[in-house]
């Protein structure tokens, strides 16, 4: 079967679809973007994801092409002219097209895109293993809240992780923990999930308000503080969060063991809580 995406207003094959060069996502990455999973074809904290992205848009202010009811129906289509089950949704809107000036052009539509992807399920390695991390310095400007397509340091960063032997790269802005290249960050010690709190300085990650609503709603103690890099060499247990990835474990932080080296109960209990959460919205029973 083909991939089938959106732009514009019409759905058709991916190798069909086609943006002018002078779009500014092209020409100067001004957009933003969500990615939103779907579980058995539904939507998953789709009222959140819609609202984050009215954030970015309105902070970059680029006006929202497609109302809530739009956008439900444009995203279910996409599930299902596409293939499989489970779907992380990609949907990106740039200022448009125009001739190259800083300025913002006048009278400039808006390039709405959306595609559909397999969401593949987590390698059994890294769910026994965990994964490795090292920190870096956050290299990023200073509206890492707002969801924009420009993410060159991010890849960056990403790739310095890579090359590394990593799967992430945790950051920290004036002695501060952040959150990851594409995660937020959290951190277990003698029993108390901490993240950082929320500020300009990272995306407000829907997992990680999810990870918090579990936490609360079963009596985990959590909590929202500031994290330095030497809290986090002394954690029991460290994980990363995003809606394609979940929750991961983090086992090896600058080539150090975290906790015991293995992944910890604390997270063993979250991320069975954060599946039954997901079976539940097959049933209608949750967002
Ligand atoms: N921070 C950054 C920088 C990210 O790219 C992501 C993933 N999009 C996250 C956090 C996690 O956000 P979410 O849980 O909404 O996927």
């Amino acid at each position: 079967m083909r991939k089938i995406v959106y732009l514009n207003g019409d759905f058709l094959p991916e190798e069909q679809a086609m943006v002018p060069v002078m779009d500014r996502g092209f020409i100067f990455g001004d957009g933003v973007y969500e990615v939103i999973p779907a579980y058995g074809g539904r939507l998953f904290r789709l009222e959140e994801h819609l609202h984050r992205l009215d954030n970015s848009l309105r902070s970059v202010r680029i006006k929202n092409p497609l109302n809530r009811r739009q956008w439900r129906e444009m995203l279910e289509s996409l599930i299902e002219k596409n293939e499989g089950v489970h779907h992380s949704l990609y949907l990106q809107i740039t200022r448009g097209v125009a001739p190259r000036e800083h300025a913002f052009p006048p009278d400039c539509e808006p390039t709405v895109f959306a595609s559909a992807s397999p969401l593949k399920p987590m390698p059994v390695d890294v769910l026994e293993n965990g994964i490795k991390a090292i920190s870096l310095e956050d290299i990023r400007w200073r509206f890492c809240h707002i969801k924009a397509i420009a993410l060159l340091p991010n890849i960056l960063l990403r790739q310095q992780a890579i090359d590394r032997d990593a799967q992430e790269a945790i950051l920290v802005r004036d002695g501060e923990v952040t959150e990851g290249s594409a995660s937020n960050v959290f951190m277990v010690k003698h029993g108390v999930v901490k993240t950082p709190i929320k500020s300009s300085y990272l995306l407000p990650g829907i997992t990680r308000d999810l990870v918090l609503e579990i936490a609360h709603a079963n009596d985990i103690p959590a909590e929202e503080c500031s994290i330095s890099p030497e809290d986090l060499t002394e954690a029991d247990e460290i994980w990363i969060s995003s809606s394609t990835k979940e929750i991961l474990p983090v086992t090896e932080l600058d080539d150090h063991d975290v906790g015991d080296g293995k992944p910890g109960p604390i997270w063993a209990r979250m991320i069975s809580l954060y599946q039954e959460h997901k079976a539940k919205l097959a049933s209608g029973d949750a967002r």
